[in-house]
């Protein structure tokens, strides 16, 4: 059946300003975009109302599973008191029999601390509580989650409650273990729906955690037809083996190259501003990545790696550069990307390394004031995410949030890159909305697909209320609807 969509503008991105007045699809696929008349037509018509018609937004990088499980959890970002915690986790709804509840800030609550394993137990005694900090690094459990864990090592007395590092990621692990198949796709399923609203049609997936188990990957791969958003899956693993029997197209997302800023294990080449004499430590020597790029870029495996800090960085480039010598025309991700001076930027053009970026990390953390400026000195804080310089040189960007680090929204993504601090890094608009679009397709190799609109690809769009071209400011422009292969799968048109 074929249907005709009029009234808008179909906005292709396979070149700038190009647009069309009407598209019609059939069985799903782009069949013919119309310039000017619409001819008289026997099909479905569907008036857009004088839409802005975009390509399905992709977002190149997320933690979807954790993305839409903790949607389910309970959310602590706006509790101001212990009482108001309490509450929140009496009313909890359990998730495969546990009790989530993430986004705590003991700074921001009035008694200025974590609360105690006895007062987790008076509200939760038969079921494990897990509660997370609001960065993920550290969490406070009850009593009978302390039982129910299998730990790594025993845990030291007396305990509080409180965990860091190895033994906050041991208990995060068990939790993740413990949900049902049902509860997993049910996080798919909130993810996709927070997906879909935000525009997006397709989202890359990173499944798999600190330490490194593929989890769920089988699960998911069976059940991928079942979603209206198309999932691209990351097994995040160090396992060539294993990622090769799962999924034989990709490996990593965020395997850690190094840490962060935040906590100075970013790999540096030049000492922290904030902290003298200290260069962060690279978590992996250079002949490990030599190695690993080459064995997947062998098997024809794109390599995704979390790279912050200019000397991870520099490893990622060299060891991509050593497997290219083999040309298999593979593109290798490296995410974040955050610092990186123009030589950098040149060899990873020649080597084909593509940028997977979020230009909201620069809306938080940007500027003379900002985060980056602190850990790393003013002028050095110009150097990250080089969004402008990197396209220029053409490197490969991307776009995505790093959900749920940041929120998923493309429409946001696409503003942070248009008013990045460093005005030498801004984006024009359409660079900006590539980033989320025709970039996005070709860093997996789905630009037959989606990613831009012509005929034989998915219908698959995003209408805006306003003309993102001509708006002058993203944040008046406004999500109202969105089509997955021809169906409308969110908002009104
Ligand atoms: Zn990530
Ligand atoms: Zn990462």
């Amino acid at each position: 059946m074929n249907t005709i969509y009029t009234n808008a503008r179909f906005y292709t991105m396979e070149s700038r300003g190009d647009f069309y007045h009407a598209c019609i699809v059939e069985n799903g696929e782009i069949k013919a975009l119309i310039r000017g008349d619409i001819p008289n037509y026997q099909g479905k018509k569907v008036d857009l109302n004088g839409a802005c018609v975009l390509p399905g937004f992709i977002d190149t990088h997320t933690h979807s599973f954790e993305g839409g499980l903790y949607s389910k959890g309970v959310d602590c970002s706006n509790v101001e008191s212990l009482e108001e915690l309490f509450s929140l986790i009496r009313d909890a709804q359990p998730i495969s029999d546990m009790i989530f509840a993430w986004n705590f800030d003991e700074n921001s609550i009035a008694e200025k601390r974590f609360p105690t394993i006895k007062e987790l137990d008076k509200v939760s005694l038969d079921l494990p509580l897990l509660l997370r900090r609001v960065d993920g690094h550290s969490c406070i459990i009850n009593t009978k989650a302390l039982h129910s864990i299998k730990w790594k090592y025993p845990i030291s007395e007396p305990f509080t409650g409180l965990l860091r590092g190895d033994l906050n990621d041991n208990a995060a692990h068990w939790f993740h273990k413990n949900l049902s198949d049902e509860s997993i796709l049910d996080a798919y399923v909130a993810a996709q729906n927070i997906a879909l609203k935000s525009g997006h049609t397709t989202v890359h997936t990173m499944i798999g955690d600190a330490q490194q188990d593929i989890l769920h990957y089988p699960l998911m791969s069976q059940n991928l037809d079942n979603f209206i958003v198309e999932y691209i899956l990351y097994p995040q693993s160090f396992s060539i083996e294993k990622a090769w029997e799962y999924d034989g197209f990709r490996i990593g997302g965020c395997i850690l190259a190094d840490g962060s800023f935040g906590s100075h294990t970013a790999a540096l080449t030049a000492p922290y501003a904030d902290m003298p004499g200290h260069y962060g430590t690279p978590y992996q020597t250079q002949e490990f990545w030599n190695k690993f790029v080459k064995e997947a870029h062998q098997r024809e495996m794109q390599v995704g790696v979390h790279c912050i800090g200019d000397h991870a960085i520099k490893q990622l480039i060299t060891a991509v550069e050593k497997a290219q010598k083999e040309k298999i025309g593979i593109y290798h991700q490296i995410i974040h990307c955050e610092l990186v001076d123009d030589d950098m930027i040149e060899r990873m053009a020649r080597a084909d390394v593509c940028a997977v970026m979020q230009p909201v990390f620069d809306r938080y953390w940007g500027g003379d004031d900002g985060f980056y400026a602190k850990v790393l000195g003013k002028e050095r804080a110009l150097s990250t995410n080089r969004l402008k310089s990197l396209y220029k040189a053409g490197v490969l960007v991307t776009g995505s949030s790093d959900w749920y680090i940041t929120p998923i929204d493309a429409l946001l993504g696409i503003d942070s890159a248009l008013n990045m601090h460093n005005p030498d890094e801004r984006l024009d608009i359409y660079e900006a909305v590539s980033l989320y679009t025709s970039n996005a397709m070709q860093i997996t190799y789905t630009e037959y697909t989606v990613g831009t609109l012509c005929t034989q690809k998915q219908a698959d769009f995003v209408c805006l209320d306003k003309d993102i071209f001509e708006a002058g400011n993203v944040k008046d422009v406004n999500i109202k609807a969105v089509f997955k292969k021809g169906v409308k799968v969110y908002g009104d048109t």
